[in-house]
């Protein structure tokens, strides 16, 4: 078997006294779609900021790209270069156009040049079906809009995985499918390894490979879909299933 992409191992992690992340065992495979889901507080967010180093942990390995995360910054670099994150809140620089959040990181991250960067944050903000919006800033487009920019910002850096953290969960309701919709063709047309935080279940049911359900800064279970949505194991993804669902 090829090692995977994400192997985290017996971690464990504490804010303070609070235990959030408690054994955490998951491996990745490259290529893999990975939804997970879990009440509010479980440690979803905690889990998905460990993988890009955005969180430190206490215990246990990290191993991302064959890279292993520890203190030392050039690492942490080196993993972010290849892991890129969006956010619940788009997080888009406000003062920035469209067109400019999407060359920044290519430019003085990957030293692209203005011109190349541009031409390829174009072709990406057509994939994400939204090339007239290049010269708006953040605050005039859609929330649905500003979403796809930072999926296509993320897009920019060539990032062999992409953390999802509720993407859709801060958009007003007809919105949320043009964002699904963008991430489900970038399922389909990329080989992106990506692990999403979502309660979307369709979006789940149609490209997860696997889905993980957390609670209380555990992995309770996880299964394919299909078996996770209409076999759940556990009492407690009973309960979280019957709540959402
Ligand atoms: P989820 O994304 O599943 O809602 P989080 O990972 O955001 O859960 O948070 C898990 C728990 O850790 C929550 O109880 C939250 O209040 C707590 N927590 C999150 N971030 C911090 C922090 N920086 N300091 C202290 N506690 C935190
Ligand atoms: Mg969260």
């Amino acid at each position: 078997m090829t090692e995977p992409i994400i192997r985290m191992e017996n971690v464990n992690k504490w804010y303070g006294q609070f235990h959030v992340l408690r054994d955490i065992n998951l491996e990745v495979a490259a290529g893999e779609r990975i939804v997970i889901c879990g009440p509010s507080g479980s440690g979803k967010s905690t889990l998905i900021r460990c993988i890009n180093a955005l969180e430190s942990h206490q215990e246990g390995t990290i191993i991302v790209d064959g890279t292993q995360l520890t203190d030392n910054l050039k690492k942490v670099e080196q993993v972010r270069k290849n892991v890129g994150m969006v956010f619940q809140h788009f997080n888009l620089f406000p003062h920035l156009t469209v067109l400019e959040n999407l060359t920044l990181g290519p430019v003085w991250v990957l030293k692209q040049s203005q011109a190349e960067a541009q031409a390829r944050a174009m072709q990406t903000l057509e994939r994400v079906r939204i090339p007239d919006q290049a010269n708006k800033f953040p605050g005039q487009i859609s929330g649905g809009q500003q979403q796809r920019v930072a999926i296509a910002r993320s897009l920019c850096m060539n990032p062999k995985v992409l953390l999802f953290d509720e993407p859709t969960s801060a958009l007003d309701p007809e919105m949320v499918k043009e964002v699904l919709d963008v991430m489900v063709n970038l399922a389909s047309e990329s080989g992106v390894t990506m692990l999403c935080v979502t309660h979307e279940m369709g979006f789940a049911r149609k490209v997860a490979d696997r889905v993980v359900f957390m609670d209380q800064g555990s992995i309770v279970e996880q299964n394919t879909p299909d078996a996770f949505f209409d076999h759940p194991q556990h009492e407690r993804t009973r309960h979280f299933l019957d709540q959402i669902l």
